[in-house]
């Protein structure tokens, strides 16, 4: 699929802000029901990435090569490209406006941008970041570093650091600790290491069933574990991180030879700006017809909505079917009948082959697939996530089937 050229006044059925997850997940299953033509994806990015396989690039597991592929291969035929930036909407007059300043019109408008990383909000990230031994599995360009970090280390402190919420998939943060600690055992260095997990949350998971068997771990792995402190500052020439206590205000400063940082998060700013959102910056729908408060012509999903979920692209597997049934109900000025629960899942990876599947839905209600308890770490939902959900991203969620 080429990308085309807004022109001004071109009117569509359908337009699709972001071909991430959730915008390519929509577009499939769009394209049952309505003439491609006339739906649009705005997506300036000529390449789409598999993120959650990134945690295990930074472990060494995965080339990071494998989670790139070209976006014109996922947009389904006949739907229509702009490459573009969207950076204004006018829900009033049904248009949005790309960064070239032409206008485009819609029937319905799909609202899936994804969420903003700010790394400008840690004070010296940006200039020691991929280098010095700081590290993030949270950027393509950088994820590999975390493996290059990880295999010349064999003594010092390593920090591994989480963010105010919400950021997307909030267990990411922890999964590349335990896949160091356990490298670093198996490579015979582990007790010359000393391993901090600095979090900005109060606990490890927000849910109690798989918050307890999180918290063992840290015990029995040896883990210096401390909540409620915010990293705001890096100094990469003397390798110290500065972190501040979000009940006190006090400021400790910590050296490192290794620094994990994921960067707090945001709603994309054109988002903010205008006038789609709730207080915080997300698209302001409700969290089961996942339709705008608002704006019933407007629905959105994934990263950038106010969906009370937890930001994974699992989520968007559930959410995508649910907007397309209640945007084609819309269509037919029929009543809304799609409902999302909240699911999302998180593959809790917690060795180089064990993992615990945290599944739960709204006010974490435990949203369990298997019939065995899916807190304990196993190897079976190790080789799910390594080796099924991939296979299940490509070739069904993103074709519209899963
Ligand atoms: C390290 C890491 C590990 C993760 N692990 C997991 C996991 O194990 N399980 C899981 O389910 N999820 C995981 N996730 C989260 C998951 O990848 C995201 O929740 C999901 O990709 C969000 O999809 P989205 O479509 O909302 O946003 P994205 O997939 O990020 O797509 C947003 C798209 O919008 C485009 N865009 C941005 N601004 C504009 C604009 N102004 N105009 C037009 N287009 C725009 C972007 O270019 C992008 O292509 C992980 C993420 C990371 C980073």
């Amino acid at each position: 699929m080429q990308s085309v050229k807004a022109k001004l006044d071109e009117s569509f059925s359908v337009v699709i802000i972001g071909g991430g997850s959730a915008g390519i997940s929509v577009a499939s299953r769009l394209v049952r029901y309505l003439d491609p033509r006339k739906i649009l994806i705005v997506e300036p990015s000529e390449k789409h990435y598999y993120q959650p396989m990134w945690t295990l690039v930074g472990a060494g597991q995965v080339r990071k090569e494998t989670t790139e592929r070209d976006e014109s291969r996922l947009i389904p035929s006949g739907v229509q490209w702009m490459k573009k930036f969207v950076t204004e909407i006018h829900p009033e007059e049904n248009f949005v406006t790309l960064e070239d300043g032409s206008q485009v019109r819609y029937q319905f408008l799909v609202v899936c941008p994804g969420i903003q990383q700010d790394w400008n909000k840690i004070q010296g990230l940006e200039k020691s970041l991929g280098r010095g031994g700081v590290c993030s599995n949270y950027d393509y360009k950088y994820v590999d570093y975390t493996w290059k970090v990880l295999q010349s280390t064999m003594k010092g402190r390593l920090v591994f650091m989480v963010p105010p919420m919400p950021i997307k998939c909030p267990g990411a943060p922890q999964k590349i600790m335990w896949l160091a600690e356990d490298y670093l055992r198996e490579k015979g260095v582990r007790k010359s290491c000393e391993i901090h997990f600095v979090s900005a949350p109060e606990t490890i998971f927000g849910v109690p069933r798989y918050r307890e068997p999180l918290e063992r771990l840290l015990r029995e792995r040896g883990v210096h574990a401390a909540f409620g402190k915010n990293l705001v500052g890096i100094d990469g020439e003397k390798k110290i991180a500065e972190f501040v206590d979000l009940k006190s205000g006090e400021k400790m400063a910590m050296n490192y030879d290794m620094l994990h940082v994921v960067p707090p998060m945001s709603a994309p700013d054109f988002l903010k700006k205008g006038p789609l959102v709730n207080q915080a910056g997300w698209v302001d729908v409700d969290k089961n017809t996942l339709q705008h408060v608002k704006y019933p012509n407007v629905f959105s999903l994934g990263d950038a909505s106010s969906a009370p979920c937890s930001k994974t692209g699992a989520a968007i597997r559930k959410q995508a079917p649910v907007v397309v049934e209640n945007l084609m109900s819309m269509m037919k000025s029929e009543g809304l009948r799609g409902v999302y629960d909240g699911y999302a899942s998180c593959p809790l990876v917690t060795r180089k082959n064990r993992c615990i599947l945290a599944e739960f839905g709204y006010d974490g209600k435990i949203m369990e697939t298997f019939p065995f308890a899916q807190n304990k770490e196993r190897w079976s939902m190790y080789l799910l996530k390594r080796h099924v959900l991939p296979r299940m991203y490509w070739d069904f969620m993103l074709k519209g089937k899963g």
